[in-house]
Order: structure tokens, then C-alpha cells, then sequence
């Protein structure tokens, strides 16, 4: 299976050891040939305005939203679960495919990373030490979207049909958890 890592900017790269271990071939995605190629995407953690930028740019947004439209398993971490999001600081999200208000950089800026103990009973782990980098804080959720995991109160692994997104980032661990359910979408 091809994963498509979307590489425009950010921490596309942390994924391929767990993608390789799960025995699916990443592929880094840069256009929108590219994207034509692979049969799911990632839209990793990084600077969502930047990645913003180059897909305005490359011309990728629409073919990118027709593709999820269309039942593409994507993922997004992070930066990347901004991007999907309906809403984002109170205002029309880059690619609305998640129905789901967000806030940017809502638990500080801090640069060191926190970790933090989460529950996340899909995947059957009790003690998770989920990785928060300047990360969103999801607020609202139309009823269509499960959460799968929250920090505190706050929704932190959410699902709506074929879009997942996680505010931390499961790729700077070494296990497989996330990956494994992501390919089994
Ligand atoms: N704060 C970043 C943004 O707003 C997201 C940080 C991350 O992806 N780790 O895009």
C-alpha cells in the first residue's frame, strides 16, 4: 500500500520507520501528481501556515479535498489536524473536511515537547505518553465525529469516517499503535 507523507514541510520524515515496520511503502508527496499516486495521506506536524502557503501555491487543495471527499484515508497530526478542521480560530479552515473547531497553539508555545498520559481505548493502551508540540486544542465536534481520545477534557484523537487526526504527534514514539489503525482505515 502506498502512504503518502505529505512533504511540504514539517515532520513528514518521522513516519517512514513506522510505516516501513507496518510493511507499507511511504511516498512522499510534493504535488499533485504525486497525490494522484498514493492510496492515503498523512499531513504531518509542522507550521500550518507554511504548508498552507505551498498547497495554495502547487494548486493542491482541491484536488486534495476531492480525494478525501471521495473516501481517501488521511491523517492528520498536529499542524495537520489544523488543516482539516471546518473551523480554526474562529475562522474557515484550509481544507473543512473534519467537522470540528480548533484553536492554534491553544496549550502555549512552549518548544520543549510535553508528554502526557492519555487513554486511547480503540487502540487498547491505558497509559499512552502522547507527545503535545504547540498544539491545537480541539474545542467543538459536530456529533459525527468520534473521539477516541481526550487529554483532560479536551478531545485529542478524534475520527470522522475516513479523516483522523490527532493533536500529538504518535510518530515520535516507537511503537506502531497509530500507524496500524491508520492503514486499517
Ligand atoms: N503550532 C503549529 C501550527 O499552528 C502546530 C504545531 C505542530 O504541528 N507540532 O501549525
Amino acid at each position: 500500500m502506498l502512504v503518502g507523507l505529505l512533504g511540504l514541510q514539517g515532520a513528514f520524515l518521522d513516519h517512514i520507520p513506522h510505516l516501513d515496520r507496518c510493511g507499507a511503502t511511504p511516498v512522499v508527496v510534493r504535488d499533485i501528481q504525486g497525490l494522484s499516486r498514493v492510496d492515503r495521506l498523512i499531513i504531518p506536524g509542522g507550521e500550518s501556515t507554511v504548508m498552507t502557503k505551498f498547497m495554495v501555491e502547487f494548486g493542491m487543495l482541491e484536488p486534495l479535498r476531492a480525494r478525501i471527499n471521495s473516501g481517501m484515508p488521511v491523517w492528520g497530526v498536529c499542524a495537520g489536524a489544523i488543516l482539516l478542521a471546518e473551523q480554526v480560530d474562529g475562522k474557515s479552515g484550509v481544507l473543512g473536511v473534519l467537522s470540528a473547531q480548533l484553536t492554534r497553539n491553544a496549550y502555549g508555545r512552549q518548544i520543549a515537547s510535553d508528554a502526557i498520559s492519555i487513554r486511547v481505548p480503540v487502540l487498547g493502551l491505558e497509559n499512552y505518553p502522547a507527545i503535545f508540540i504547540r498544539a491545537p486544542r480541539i474545542d467543538t465536534l459536530d456529533p459525527s465525529v468520534t473521539v477516541h481520545a481526550r487529554r483532560e477534557i479536551d478531545p485529542v484523537f478524534v475520527q470522522e469516517g475516513n479523516v483522523i487526526a490527532t493533536t500529538f504527534h504518535p510518530e515520535l514514539n516507537s511503537d506502531d499503535f497509530f500507524h496500524r489503525y491508520f492503514l486499517d482505515l
